[in-house]
């Protein structure tokens, strides 16, 4: 426990009241990875976890396992994602919020695969400033469509994924990220909150190149 910590904890025990005093002191870092299908976000945010101890919140993850419990909400996204065609906002926005809420007790959160269209990144900010906490900054891993169709291809022969074995809806789920999800970028580029990453190279590489662009954010 640091010594700021320990003094907190004997002014709350003989000064209860002045606790409240401390809520949100401590800001949260919440970090939008962001990039087109297959440039790297879910394996870049497994060891952004580690290092930076976020929970880790794919929505794409989060409509698998839907779609492995047969849910309702599951066999309605599943019509859309075989397709390489977004969810609607509406039950997709409220699926990220009950996970955020179920999970408040956190240092902050990884956001990977959303915000995708504008309407989700102002539902996020909203959202997020109800809560007094507010999205800390977007890395966006930049990488060819020949590259993408190629890694995705790839990862079709194993992640057993239907939107990754077919070379169609691969690059209908490009033409989904440059039409709609892009904008994205922008959004947040004037918030001066967007910062682009080369996503070539190797995994260490490039967790390099976006460990050093966080610690350059002021958290
Ligand atoms: P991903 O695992 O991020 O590649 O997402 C797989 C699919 O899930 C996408 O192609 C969409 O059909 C759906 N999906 C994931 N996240 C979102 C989102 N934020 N908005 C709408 N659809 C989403």
């Amino acid at each position: 426990m640091s010594m700021i910590e320990f003094l907190k904890r004997v002014r709350n025990y003989f000064f209860p009241k002045l606790a409240s005093t401390d809520t949100n002191t401590e800001k949260m870092i919440n970090l939008i990875l962001f990039g087109p299908p297959g440039s790297g976000k879910g394996t870049q945010a497994v060891k952004l976890v580690e290092k930076y101890d976020l929970l880790h919140i794919s929505t794409g993850d989060l409509f698998r396992y839907e779609i492995g419990n047969n849910t309702p909400l599951g066999l309605e996204a599943k019509s859309y994602m075989n397709k390489g065609e977004l969810v609607p906002d509406e039950v997709t926005i409220g699926m990220l919020e009950n996970k955020v809420n179920a999970n408040p007790d956190v240092n902050g959160y990884i956001f990977d695969g959303f915000p995708r269209t504008e309407n989700q990144a102002e539902a996020l900010d909203k959202f997020l400033a109800s809560k007094g906490e507010e999205v800390t900054a977007l890395i966006a891993l930049d990488v060819d469509d020949d590259e993408i169709v190629k890694r995705l291809l790839e990862r079709g022969k194993t992640s057993g994924r239907k939107d990754d074995s077919n070379e169609e809806v691969i690059r209908k789920r490009i033409k989904v990220y440059n039409d709609t999800t892009a904008v994205v970028y922008n959004y947040y580029d004037e918030k001066e909150k967007s910062q682009r990453i080369a996503g070539k190279g190797t995994i260490e590489e490039i967790f390099g190149r976006i460990s050093e662009s966080i610690s350059k954010l002021n958290v």
